[in-house]
């Protein structure tokens, strides 16, 4: 897979581009250097991710040591079904991809944008195909201040024009500001997200019945997942698609 995913960045670029490339290298979305991938990785970030792909949990995307079958589930998912139809991330949360996140996150890496919103349409493949409207995770007012962006909105900006569908940034709204999930304990994750977000009355009509696509950057105990998810069920849609660029695999 990754010889695929490294010859996409190889196609042959018009003049345009060579002239642009001198005066504007391309740099690794990872970590920064200049590289010859377009909109890439360089070989060593490249090396680092650790891609998710099938066999996996039909539902939550979990990845299997061995194919169990198209629609197999994982015990997680066998003992209670998530409220989204299926999750899909594009490659492991581990120490390597850590960075890259954090990076994505915290700075204004808005250049390597179009090197995760391509990780995210080959993490969704087929799931997104009849998905009609895509919608982010918000952030509180107050963090989006301090962060200048919302790195998951940035993420649904970009797979919506990627993909020719409509965008609500504002679908879901986050009516009180959380405590950061990562420095909660596991169990308090849950709590913490409790009646955390609603759906924008705005769109309260227009959501019933459609197959929404839930964008975040990561998932890793899925209890914010969980919550808009659900939310968004309520609220009468269809399907949720939940799409992340990385997502925490249990042991
Ligand atoms: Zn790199
Ligand atoms: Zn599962």
């Amino acid at each position: 897979m990754k010889n695929t995913l490294l010859a996409l960045n190889e196609k042959a670029k018009p003049l345009g581009v060579w002239v642009a490339d001198l005066c504007f290298p391309p740099r690794c979305s990872g970590c920064g250097v200049i590289t010859d991938a377009v909109h890439g990785f360089c070989v060593n970030c490249f090396d680092a991710i650790d891609f998710i792909s099938a066999p996996q949990c039909d539902c939550c995307g979990l990845p299997f040591e061995s194919d169990l079958g198209a629609d197999a589930l994982c015990a997680s998912c066998m003992q209670t079904r998530p409220p989204y139809t299926a999750a899909r991330a594009a490659f492991h949360y581990n120490d390597a991809s850590r960075a890259l996140i954090t990076r994505f996150k915290y700075n204004d890496s808005t250049q390597s944008l179009p090197a995760y919103v391509a990780l995210l349409r080959r993490a969704g493949g087929a799931l997104m195909q009849d998905c009609q409207v895509i919608i982010p995770v918000p952030l509180h007012r107050k963090r989006l201040i301090r962060r200048r962006y919302n790195q998951a909105a940035l993420l649904a900006y970009g797979l919506a024009r990627a993909c020719d569908k409509p965008v609500l940034p504002d679908g879901l709204i986050r009516v009180r500001h959380t405590t950061p999930q990562v420095e909660l304990a596991r169990s308090a994750r849950l709590e913490n997200v409790k009646g955390a977000f609603r759906v924008n009355h705005r769109y309260a009509a227009y959501l019933k019945g459609q197959s929404v696509v839930l964008i975040d950057d990561v998932m890793t105990t899925g209890a914010t997942i969980h919550a808009c998810s659900m939310i968004l069920m309520q609220a009468g849609a269809a399907r949720v698609i939940v799409l992340t660029l990385a997502r925490s695999v249990r042991d």
